[in-house]
């Protein structure tokens, strides 16, 4: 039987640059690819008119299909959905917004029929990004490598290919905040980077704004190592220790010296100091609390409103 390859597309106000990339991945499936192929495009609740576009490219192309959040879920989420409902023998993840250019593919379908079963893209080049993504998405991955127990690439997106064994241990993995790129990590099995040059974004801003980007970062690194908590027992052992020295000085001043009426700067900064560690540390370890919660609650991942295309089940 001839294989099949699922490209998974999440979409989040994207009326700017769907019929470009429709164009593009089409041209894709038409030029370069000897498989079969199935379009995934998966709606995050877009305000614009993107579903509308989708709905509309799916009346004239029946390998598209179309899974419709009932808002928006968020990008890794819209992943998740993309590849739950996949049925090729090797799924894609790529942007909408033409960042990640569809002939990279082919060079992953070779690496994949060479025998690995994971080929993800690393970033080169990033033109076309503010000077602030760069630096922080950077200063990201490093951190995120020295803290998580798996080691996770750098400079390393979403856009890979993936083996049906590794979608399918991705799908047994229940948990909430997800963290896509790192769950692919822990799952081992034979990976391989693809390095390629990242286009700037054909039309339209990133739908990821500042609030997105820090919620991601956290969860990469709450989902992926528990040593925030460790760090803070660090930090409360060494306030301590610091705290020790002040209390020795305190007596020593209080028992030798007239003047010690006049240490009320000390009280004022060890109490400042010691409140502030405190506070960090509750707050670390509220995100593992609130995660938990998040877990205990069992909800759904996402909530589905339409789904289209999909090939019935007898
Ligand atoms: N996206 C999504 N839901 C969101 C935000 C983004 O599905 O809440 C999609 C978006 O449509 C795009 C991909 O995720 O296909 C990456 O987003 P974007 O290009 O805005 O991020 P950037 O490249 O700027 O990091
Ligand atoms: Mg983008």
């Amino acid at each position: 039987m001839q294989q099949r390859l699922s490209v998974v597309i999440p979409c989040y106000n994207e009326e700017e640059v769907i019929s470009e990339t429709l164009k593009r991945l089409r041209d894709f499936r038409a030029t370069v690819l000897d498989m079969d192929c199935e379009f995934i495009f998966v709606d995050d609740g877009s305000k614009d008119r993107t579903r509308e576009l989708l709905i509309a490219a799916q009346a004239a192309d029946p390998e598209i299909r179309i899974v419709g959040f009932a808002r928006n879920f968020g990008h890794q989420t819209a992943v998740t959905a993309g590849i739950d409902a996949a049925s090729g023998d090797a799924v894609v993840l790529i942007d909408a917004d033409l960042q990640d250019p569809p002939e990279v593919v082919s060079e992953m379908i070779a690496l994949w029929r060479s025998g690995y079963h994971v080929v993800y893209g690393t970033r080169v080049d990033r033109p076309g990004e503010s000077a602030f993504k760069l630096v922080t998405a950077r200063a990201f991955y490093r951190v995120l490598n020295k803290l998580s127990d798996v080691p996770i690439p750098l400079d390393t997106g979403d856009f890979r290919l993936m083996d049906r064994k590794v979608v399918d241990v991705l799908k047994a993995m229940p948990e909430r905040d997800r963290f896509v790129r790192g769950m692919v990590s822990w799952v081992g099995f034979k990976q391989v980077a693809l390095p390629y040059r990242r286009a700037e974004r054909f039309a339209g801003e990133s739908k990821y704004p500042l609030r997105k980007m820090i919620r991601f970062a956290t969860d990469g690194i709450l989902s992926f190592s528990t040593k925030p908590l460790q760090l803070s027992i660090t930090i409360g052992l060494l306030s301590s220790f610091i705290a020790l020295i002040g209390i020795i000085n305190t007596l020593f001043v209080r028992l030798t010296t007239p003047d010690w009426v006049a240490g009320w700067a000390e009280i004022m900064v060890a109490i400042l100091f010691l409140g502030g560690v405190q506070l960090m540390c509750i707050g670390i370890l509220g995100e593992y609390i609130g995660r938990i919660y998040n877990e205990i609650k069992r909800r759904p991942l996402y909530v589905v409103q339409d789904k289209i295309g999909f090939p019935s089940k007898e």
